[in-house]
């Protein structure tokens, strides 16, 4: 049975403990803060509860394969539900769409409420990822890739020149259009500029296989998998750092930790599902990129009864504009007529996020009864690192990513700074692919 030291217990590191564990590994994993659940940890206070960062999910198949894989399946230990809408955009000029998950037609009508012929823009331009999905989960995101010998197709896509923003330029002449698809990279922290085109293929799994939301939050993840350690007998050293990998001979000997050196034995392997800028022995081997910074976050606890117009929004409306204001709405309250929000902000915010609020006529400013306001570099702090990433620079980011190898022959790399990046279907990937690579002990 080798040893393996997973470094971080976000999702990213506890995915990967669980399934070495499972695979008959002998699994510590280091968690710097006092429990693992890293960016899923929620956000408590007052008796409402926010999601930490995700709200939502797509691709419930790689959370449902974790749980298979490490134990008992998803469904008997976490309430999942498809989102109908899975959000809804308002526009500067007034109009507004409401995008639904998990079907091309009514995608089709919803588009096409905002002008004649929109829907068929829409679900052409969605339709054109089906290939881009089906070669790349082939050779990239559902099977660990060799960036030295990838088949022609797969190399023709990852370091293809085209960027996302002339992507959206050249398929989608309406600009609300533009303000959809590129939505959720504007949310991670990207430049359109910057973004790879092949990576839009989000609208196409947005549009096959729906979001889902994990009914109590996700925090509820975090939890599972936390109990999930236990079972599988895996060594959890929490309110402990790693603070660099111990090198001899080319490999790496030991994890070196603020509570003293976890050694590997003859065959150990480190997994790092952290930030490897965080660590000196790997830092260099990433130096070339940064990392994408999340937003500032403001938890709205409002009491209730809320006004009429604000009692069925979706799970997550976007307020487009300078700001961009994202609010997600499915935070739990303690009364039955409250709510709990979460808003995000995006571009210049210069006013307070409720007069912002109120001047896309969401005023809660009587309702609100508690709140919590944190900026970017406290969120970085809280995390030990960013859970968006590596910041897409262009074609060439793909290949500068760590994982599911490393330059190290013993070290491997899951969570949001691995290939194939964050969010959490991939952030679960990432792990099933350091899985495969390990192997069975
Ligand atoms: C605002 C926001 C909204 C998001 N919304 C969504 C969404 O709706 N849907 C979605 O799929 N994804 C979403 N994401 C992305 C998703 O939350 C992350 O990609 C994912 O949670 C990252 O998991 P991780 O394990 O890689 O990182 P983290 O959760 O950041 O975990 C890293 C862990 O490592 C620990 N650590 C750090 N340094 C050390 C060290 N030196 N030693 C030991 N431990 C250490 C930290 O304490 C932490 O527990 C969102 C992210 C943000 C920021």
């Amino acid at each position: 049975m080798a040893r393996v030291v997973v470094i971080g217990g976000g999702y990213g590191g506890l995915a990967t403990s669980v399934r070495l564990a499972k695979l008959g590994h002998s699994v510590t994993l280091v968690e710097s803060a006092d429990a693992p659940g890293g960016a899923l940890r929620p956000v408590e206070l007052d008796g409402f509860s926010w999601d930490g960062s995700a709200h939502a999910t797509l691709l419930p198949a790689v959370l449902r394969d974790l749980f298979r894989k490490s134990g008992r399946p998803a469904e008997r230990e976490l309430e999942l539900e498809p989102l109908d809408v899975i959000r809804e955009h308002r526009f500067e000029d007034g109009t507004r769409v409401r995008l639904p998950g998990g079907s091309r037609a009514a995608q089709l009508a919803a588009f096409d409420e905002l002008g004649p012929g929109l829907g068929q823009h829409w679900v052409d331009h969605v339709a054109a990822y089906a290939d881009d999905w089906e070669v790349l989960r082939k050779h990239y995101l559902e099977n660990p890739w060799n960036p030295a010998a990838l088949p022609r197709e797969a190399a023709a896509r990852l370091d293809s020149r085209e960027m996302l923003a002339r992507r959206l330029r050249r398929t989608l002449k309406d600009e609300r259009l533009r303000l959809v698809a590129g939505h959720p990279f504007v949310a991670g922290g990207h430049h359109l500029r910057d973004v790879p085109a092949w990576s839009g293929l989000t609208a196409y799994l947005e549009q096959r296989f729906g979001a889902w939301r994990v009914v109590g939050g996700t925090g509820e993840i975090a939890a599972a998998l936390t109990k999930r350690l236990a079972t599988r007998r895996v060594e959890t050293l929490t309110s402990t750092s790693a603070v660099d990998l111990v090198l001899r001979d080319g490999r790496a000997a030991a994890v070196a930790t603020t509570a003293g050196e976890i050694d590997l034995g003859p065959d150990g392997a480190v997994v790092c599902a952290i930030d490897p800028r965080r660590l000196p022995a790997l830092h260099d081997h990433v130096r070339r990129t940064l990392p994408a910074l999340p937003p500032p976050m403001f938890h709205l606890g409002l009491a209730g009864p809320l006004p009429d117009h604000l009692t069925d929004l979706p799970a997550e409306l976007v307020l487009h504009g300078d700001p961009t204001l994202v609010v997600r709405t499915r935070g739990r309250a303690p009364t039955a007529d409250g709510a709990a929000w979460t808003v995000h902000s995006y571009g210049t915010l210069l006013e307070d996020i409720l007069l912002a609020l109120a001047r896309h006529r969401i005023d809660v400013r009587d309702h609100v009864v508690t709140r919590v306001d944190l900026g970017a570099a406290e969120l970085v702090g809280r995390w030990g690192g960013s859970p968006l990433g590596v910041l897409w620079a262009g074609r060439r980011t793909v290949r500068q990513r760590l994982g599911p190898h490393t330059p190290i022959e013993n070290v491997y790399a899951a969570g949001a700074h691995a290939t194939p990046g964050a969010g959490l279907p991939y952030v679960g990937l990432s792990a099933a692919l350091v899985a495969q690579v390990i192997g069975p002990a």
